[in-house]
């Protein structure tokens, strides 16, 4: 008998040659084989088992999903003077900071956004409503803190983030390497799988005028 155990990912070209092989082998030497699959996506692996043994193993396969999720968040604040600017955890000297009832950090909440959206959790404003005075000043470490809970306590981890960050002014630069460190602690992720990247307006629009700053956020969460 040969047992397989495997974690073959559909479209996984070497995983699958190997699979192929293996059951060709066992075949041709004459041995009758059971096949256990361990987390066996759907795809070409499937396929590929279903056609060396006559499709006898196929309810055998548990229905998991590997599938990758993916999450999008985004964010906007308004900037005026005499306000903090706090972006991806880091304060950042500015003569112009956001409005907003926590801290305005656009990065923080485009990534909360993102790591709901990833598992179809809803939204920032629905965990932390802006009307409860509990949220007042908060720093946005603790909305942060909270998605990266329900990541895990749902079964999931993150793979990777990446940010994009708009704003005229002051320059992102000198804090990029600051914000990649704080989320990288906030979420548990090495620092090679946070990417913060920043760009100006072009002086062009709201954001040209120093009237907003705008975050997008995606990230990719797979079962654990
Ligand atoms: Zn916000």
């Amino acid at each position: 008998m040969v047992l397989i155990v495997g974690h073959f990912a559909a479209y996984d070209d070497v995983a699958n040659a190997v699979l192929e092989k293996t059951l060709n082998t066992a075949g041709e030497v004459g041995y009758g084989f059971d096949v256990l699959a361990h987390r066996t996506n759907i795809g070409e692996s499937m396929s590929i088992v279903n056609r060396l043994t006559s499709g006898r193993f196929a309810e055998s396969f548990p229905p998991v999903c590997l599938d990758a999720m993916i999450g999008f968040g985004y964010d906007i604040h308004r900037l005026a003077e005499g306000e903090s600017l706090v972006l991806g955890g880091v304060e950042i000297p500015s003569p112009h900071g956001t409005v907003a009832h926590s801290d305005g950090d656009v990065v923080l909440h485009a990534l909360v956004d993102a790591l709901l959206g990833a598992l179809a959790l809803g939204d920032i404003g629905e965990h932390f409503p802006d009307t409860d005075p509990k949220w007042k000043g908060a720093p946005s470490s603790l909305f942060v803190q909270h998605a990266v809970h329900l990541v895990q306590d749902s079964g999931h981890v993150i793979v990777n983030i990446d940010v994009s960050l708009v704003l005229q002014s002051p320059k992102i630069l000198p804090y990029k390497q600051a914000m990649r460190e704080c989320i990288a602690a906030l979420t548990g992720l090495p620092l090679q799988r946070v990417s913060v990247k920043a760009t100006t307006a072009e002086r062009l629009g709201f954001a040209g005028r120093l009237e907003g700053v705008q975050a997008w956020v995606a990230c990719e969460v797979r079962e654990r």
